[in-house]
């Protein structure tokens, strides 16, 4: 048995094994007088004071197993708040970890915190899955209409007792690390009186998208909270840390509870526009984290041609500069990073760029988190309006349809200045419609900037070849390479890390020492 060391904040570091601790205790006490280091071996802890350190370093013993072991003491103890603590971990408190959905597929992320006590219990993330348990793909429009008992014993939602409406709710808060639906989705489920925190940004998507997905979420429980700025919820503290990711304002969370401090990374990556946040992670890292909860959604993916943002906004300007004709570009709305990319090599080659009314609701309402977000009123930036996207505004608020509307472009003026155009586009009826008409009148390219994995889902391909469109694909992932893993990790020092969103957990154990790999619903104790 290894003992260790802990202090009021809990787990320091590893201290010697029961001889070890015996060894150094009998010689340690035999050699000096100094009264914190007797109450140190005898109670099993002690306050950190200044001679309790100098009492251990001015113990000289030639034994190097002795002067080793407590040259190692020195250095934790160094670490350590007000106690030191010699324990095995019984007796320490500790709070639960159980991932409901996560250890072993990318999407549906569900984890639970469970305090020592067992009165505060918190979710990190209700995502919708992305795959079957065959890892065939999830389609939700097959579930949308089974009531929620069906969706439970179908094991679509995760097995959390005190999470849903038609529960008695026993969990405390809901946190959610960003905007995407593998890590929200089933949001509309959870219980009315069960409160969700949330960054400004991901607040803002989650407006978006039920105004014109009708996700049903019911916001007004919804409570916000400021990067890097520590609040309580009952036992637990948690402090958010702004991450790099392809859906902005995703957020990672440092939750300490019982004296266990956990770091969430949530996705993340440092290729994107705001890489620079995991080099500030990475050079003043939060310290003693006990465990390290982390994505690894590029294990057994190939890492592609474009290695950062940078780059796919540089091969965008050469193709757009070039081209003669339209040009189209496929992307998600909410990938802010890549709108601006689109934006900026747009405008560099002194075109204009052409969004939908619903990409210039998500950038108007993602306003709040930064005023340089490209605006429906800048220059170089029109607004196509489209029936559909027009009504779904229109029954929110009407103000809307005329706030966006001196940016508003109609078909004929796009038409007739095809040599200075790029539409932002999205594999719809719409703008298959929209691309059908326009290929009478203009040669065309397309860019698909996306995952990869989508263009071979659907038939945009073929639609496009059928119009005479050739299709480049320009894009980086918005999730860390194996560098990015291993460089947080070093950082962090956790004393475990626990691997999620993955489809092969067991390639951490090929990377990292401390690996525990656990299984969906399987509860282990932090301590
Ligand atoms: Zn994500």
């Amino acid at each position: 048995m290894t003992y260790c060391l802990y202090d009021a904040r809990g787990y320091v570091g590893d201290l010697a094994s029961v001889h070890g601790l015996e060894l150094i205790s009998d010689f340690a006490t035999r050699v000096t007088n100094e009264p914190q280091i007797k109450k140190f071996f005898q109670e099993g802890q002690a306050p950190i004071t200044k001679e309790l350190i100098a009492g251990f370093k001015a113990i000289h013993s030639s034994d190097k197993n002795i002067a080793d072991t407590i040259d190692n003491l020195v250095n934790l103890l160094v670490k350590c708040d007000t106690v030191a603590i010699i324990s095995d971990g019984t007796g320490i408190e500790s709070p639960d970890l159980t991932i409901h959905r996560g250890t072993h597929e990318i999407g549906g992320s569900c984890v639970e915190l469970c305090s020592n006590s067992g009165n505060t219990r918190l979710i990190i993330d209700i995502g919708m899955p992305l795959v079957n348990a065959d890892r065939s793909l999830f389609d939700w429009g097959a579930h949308r209409k089974s009531t929620m008992s069906e969706l439970r014993s179908e094991k679509i939602l995760p097995a959390v007792d005190g999470l849903y409406e038609n529960d008695k709710p026993t969990i405390t808060a809901v946190l959610l690390s960003h905007a995407h639906l593998d890590h929200y989705g089933f949001l509309q489920f959870v219980h009315p009186d069960i409160p969700i925190y949330m960054s400004m940004g991901t607040k803002a998507l989650t407006e978006v998208s039920n105004t014109f997905l009708n996700t049903g979420v019911k916001l007004d429980r919804v409570k916000t909270f400021e990067m890097w700025q520590t609040f309580r919820i009952n036992e637990f503290a948690v402090t958010p840390y702004l991450m790099d990711h392809s859906a902005p304002d995703a957020t990672a969370f440092l939750i300490e509870a019982d004296g266990q401090r956990i770091f969430y990374t949530g996705d993340f990556r440092g290729h994107g526009r705001k890489g620079i946040l995991l080099d500030k992670l990475t050079k003043d890292p939060p310290s003693r984290v006990n465990y390290l909860v982390m994505e690894g959604s590029m294990l057994g993916r190939d890492e592609g041609l474009f290695p950062d943002e940078n780059s796919v906004e540089q091969a965008l300007y050469d193709l757009i500069v070039s081209q003669k004709g339209l040009c189209y570009v496929f992307t998600s709305s909410q990938n802010l990073d890549r709108l601006v990319s689109i934006y900026r090599a747009t405008r560099r080659s002194g075109k204009t760029l052409v969004i939908d009314l619903y990409t210039a609701f998500v950038l108007d309402k993602l306003g709040v988190i930064s005023h340089s977000i490209p605006q429906f009123g800048w220059e170089g930036i029109r607004v196509l309006y489209s029936y559909y996207h027009a009504q779904k505004l229109a029954d929110l608020d009407r103000a809307l349809l005329y706030k966006y509307k001196s940016a508003k472009i109609e078909f004929e003026e796009i038409r007739d200045n095809t040599d200075n155009m790029v539409l932002l586009a999205k594999d719809s009826r719409y703008f298959r419609n929209v691309i059908t008409k326009l290929t009478a009148y203009s040669k065309a390219l397309a860019v698909f900037s996306m995952w990869h994995g989508y263009l071979e889902r659907g038939n945009l391909g073929e639609f496009l070849e059928s119009n005479g469109i050739p299709i480049t694909e320009i894009h980086t992932s918005g999730h860390a390479y194996i560098g990015q893993l291993q460089m947080l990790a070093d950082a962090l020092k956790p004393r475990w890390i626990i691997p999620i969103h993955t489809f092969y957990p067991e390639k951490f154990k090929e990377m990292f020492p401390n690996v525990i790999q656990l299984d969906d619903n399987e509860t282990i104790s932090l301590c």
